[in-house]
């Protein structure tokens, strides 16, 4: 979601005269968009913004230049004074809710004066509204926010506090946005949403629509080819959802969706509200739907009060469903949740080697998906150039990033390309030519 809000701040700022680039040096404005989910995730900025400090000490004393440095995202958002005094340097906070305002805030800044603006409100006006309706193409592959915020509170999550409530965008503006993303160039769209299932956006006739109904709408634009969403809730998906995977071809058969625990006592006290077999039964329906549909999920080890037991109970979960991918993080005490203040902590050596175990796991599975897609041919939506000479890069189906020789003129296109090799986390493949004639 911060590479699509990113995004749309430089939609924001673009009337202003200014243009994204590569790199900081020589920039006249730097905004670091950061994220707060964990604490390594959230340090990064105060080290990052040391360099910036430096960065911009320069261009003052050897070019006579202002840079100005904003934070956005949901560390500004919680530590928006916190950054100002340990960074006074930084000329603008700006949190998720309120960067359609940069251009006001921009005007504000007085670059002689030390004058720091902090904007962190979660306001009435809805942001997409205000942001602009033009903007440059986004490339093959792109994202879409739907929905945002999350109201479940789980116990170790920051979320509810920095990006707020849940709230889902309507229909219509969506649908725009969607329309004119196709028209730039776009084939494959990913919707987003910190809950993205849990999508419930008023149409013009007033009704309410769930995500299966406005995937179904939007696969009926001309010239998008490709569906996803992320990141998704178990108990919010529902029946019509599950069905979509089974009539829409637009839809990827590929899921992320998110467990945490394989323990039932673990999975109460995160407050995730459902068990384990409420989990595998959805897996079970979604199978049912979609055979060859492919699963991801994130899983938190060491969460207060996780016994060897509970561990297990993760990794035979994992086991049962086997993941095409996945993440898995050490728990991370963040501020304001239940979760950081139980006195039940997991030591972190404890943490370290749970965490080595279950990725063991998760990366032979990983191992064994792509492995098991070798000799297959798939539709690759070439998406870049690739790491290395005459490469270019791309998705399969299930997400797979695929690598093959070909050329720039591919950009753009759903290409048949048959795996010849399995990595670790990618797989290599040949784009199939047709040749004239041929029996
Ligand atoms: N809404 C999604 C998750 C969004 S946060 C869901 O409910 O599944 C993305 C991921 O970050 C989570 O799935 C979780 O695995 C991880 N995460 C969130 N808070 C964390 C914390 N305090 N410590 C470690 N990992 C965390
Ligand atoms: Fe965080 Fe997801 Fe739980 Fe919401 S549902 S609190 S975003 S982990």
């Amino acid at each position: 979601m911060n590479v699509y809000d990113s995004d749309r701040m430089t939609d924001v700022l673009a009337p202003l005269g200014y243009q994204p680039t590569d790199m900081p040096d020589g920039a006249d404005m730097v905004i670091l968009n950061t994220c707060h989910i964990r604490e390594k995730a959230s340090e990064k900025v105060f080290s990052e913004l040391g360099r910036l400090r430096m960065m911009k000490e320069k261009a003052r004393d050897q070019q006579g230049r202002t840079v100005t440095i904003a934070v956005a995202g949901c560390v500004a958002q919680a530590e928006g004074e916190e950054i100002t005094r340990r960074a006074p340097w930084v000329d603008i906070v700006v949190g998720p809710q309120t960067y359609h305002r940069l251009p006001e805030l921009v005007a504000k800044v007085d670059p002689g004066v030390r004058n720091r603006i902090i904007d962190t409100e979660f306001p009435e006006e809805v942001k997409f509204d205000l942001l602009p309706g033009e903007h440059a193409p986004r490339g093959p592959a792109a994202f879409l926010s739907v929905q945002e915020g999350c109201d479940k509170f789980c116990a170790f999550c920051v979320v509810p506090y920095t990006r707020g409530a849940e709230f889902s965008r309507s229909v219509s503006n969506v649908m725009t946005e969607a329309r004119r993303l196709v028209a730039l160039g776009t084939s494959e769209l990913t919707l987003l949403g910190q809950n993205v299932n849990a999508y419930h956006g008023t149409a013009d006739d007033g009704s309410t629509w769930s995500l299966a109904r406005l995937i179904r709408e939007m696969a009926e634009i001309d010239g998008l080819e490709r569906l996803r969403y992320t990141t998704s809730h178990p108990l919010d998906m529902e029946d019509d959802l599950i069905n979509a995977h089974r009539d829409v071809p637009q839809l990827m058969p590929y899921l992320h969706l998110p467990v945490q625990s394989g323990s039932n006592n673990v999975l109460e006290t995160m407050n995730r509200r459902h068990t384990k077999d409420v989990y595998l039964d959805i897996i079970d329906r979604l199978r049912d739907a979609r055979p060859d549909l492919a699963l991801s999920g994130d899983f938190i080890v060491g969460f207060p009060g996780e016994s060897d037991r509970d561990f297990a109970d993760t990794l035979a979960l994992v086991d049962k469903v086997g993941y095409a991918s996945a993440y898995s993080f050490k728990y991370s005490p963040r501020p304001g949740t239940p979760a950081s203040t139980e006195d039940v902590q997991v030591p972190e050596d404890v943490k370290a080697d749970r965490l080595e175990a279950l990725q063991q796991l998760l990366n032979a599975q990983q191992f064994a998906f792509n492995k098991k897609t070798e000799g297959q041919v798939m539709d690759v939506l070439v998406e870049r150039k690739g790491g290395r000479d005459g490469q270019m890069a791309g998705r399969s189906p299930y997400m797979q990033a695929v690598n093959f020789q070909g050329s720039e003129d591919m950009i753009g296109k759903i290409l048949p390309c048959k795996i010849t090799d399995a990595m670790q986390k990618s797989v290599s493949g040949e784009i199939q030519t047709l040749k004239k004639g041929a029996a």
